[in-house]
């Protein structure tokens, strides 16, 4: 008789079916022209309706069939039912055809945090629409992550408007999950051309220290793109080799989903002094030392860091 997944294949199960709902949801807020804009601490850190559909969505369906976990989740909303259309009770297929590495076919609810950023890029959401070939709402990510022991270990992106610009008959969205020990999947893992320096960086929180640390890893060209999600796809499909973020802005439900799918395929992400975030239920939620995010080559772009980008950033 052949046995239950493992809890951690069950819980990406569901965080891969309820990412995709999660696209729907931001494609129909989007579909719908009315955003329902609130700005948190300024009109560089919006929250729209859609960021609080989704974040009900995920926290309720998760907490649901998981009782026992620790769920962090980016928005401040308000405790109230949540309506029966926004629940997900599947669990997609394809993980769970998926062996559990056997390093954590053990563990427990009650050992796991989850991560959950129901919108990220939303700047660019606000911006962007389906009629315009900036490529602004390609920036836009829902973005859960599983932490064990303080560590990224699994995660999920869902990209809710891949595919926006190949016109009306597209079929929009795509959803790419990875394990630690298991791998990466949804995409094509691709690499920048051998010795390209490629760095990817914000487009809307740059500041002096931001612009200086690009400039000292001597790139051949930067791309400035919104949303941390965005920015590890393009790094684990050869669009970019190194993202750069030196200042405080990003939090953990920015970067433990994602860090955990860009190790799954060898990659690496730190602070600017090179020391890994723990994504433990009590951390504080700024990832205050920057985002360094790599494929290859780590050593070489934190080698780059200038010392007045480090002393600046603890
Ligand atoms: P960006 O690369 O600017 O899109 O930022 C990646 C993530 O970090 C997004 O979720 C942003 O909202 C967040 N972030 C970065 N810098 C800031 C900031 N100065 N204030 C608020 N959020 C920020
Ligand atoms: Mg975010
Ligand atoms: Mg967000």
């Amino acid at each position: 008789m052949s046995s239950s997944p493992a809890l951690l294949m069950r819980l990406m199960a569901s965080a891969y079916s309820v990412a995709e709902k999660s696209g729907a949801i931001a494609r129909r807020v989007m579909q719908s022209g009315d955003l329902g804009i609130v700005e948190k601490t300024g009109a560089n850190d919006l929250q729209t309706a859609a960021d609080r559909l989704v974040q009900k969505s995920i926290c309720a369906s998760l907490s649901h069939s998981f009782p026992k976990l620790t769920i962090i989740g980016e928005e401040d909303l308000p405790v109230e039912t949540v309506e029966e259309d926004l629940m997900e009770t599947k669990q997609a297929e394809e993980v769970l055809l998926k062996p559990c590495p056997p390093e954590y076919s053990s563990l427990k609810e009650e050992e796991l945090v989850v991560w959950v950023d129901p919108l990220d890029g939303t700047k660019e959401y606000t911006e962007g629409g389906y009629w315009d070939d900036s490529g602004l709402l390609d920036h836009v990510t829902v973005l859960i992550g599983i932490a064990y022991g303080g560590k990224a270990i699994a995660g999920v992106i869902n990209q809710p408007f891949f595919n926006y610009q190949l016109g009306s008959g597209a079929v929009l969205g795509r959803t790419m999950w990875g394990v630690l020990g298991l791998g990466a999947f949804g995409f094509q893992l691709q690499e920048v051309p051998d010795g390209q320096r490629i760095v990817t960086t914000t487009r809307s929180h740059s500041n002096k220290l931001v612009t200086d640390c690009v400039a000292a890893m001597e790139p051949h060209s930067v791309i400035k793109v919104g949303g941390a999600g965005n920015k590890i796809v393009q790094l684990v499909e050869g669009k970019a080799s190194a993202y750069v973020f030196a200042s405080p802005g990003c939090k953990k439900w920015d970067t433990c989903g994602p860090e955990a799918i860009l190790q799954a395929v060898g990659g690496k992400l730190t602070d600017m002094h090179g020391n890994a975030y723990c994504y433990d239920a009590n951390v504080k939620h700024m990832n205050s030392a920057g985002v360094l995010a790599t494929l290859r080559n780590h050593e070489y772009y934190l080698s780059r860091v200038p010392q007045s980008v480090k002393q600046a950033l603890s």
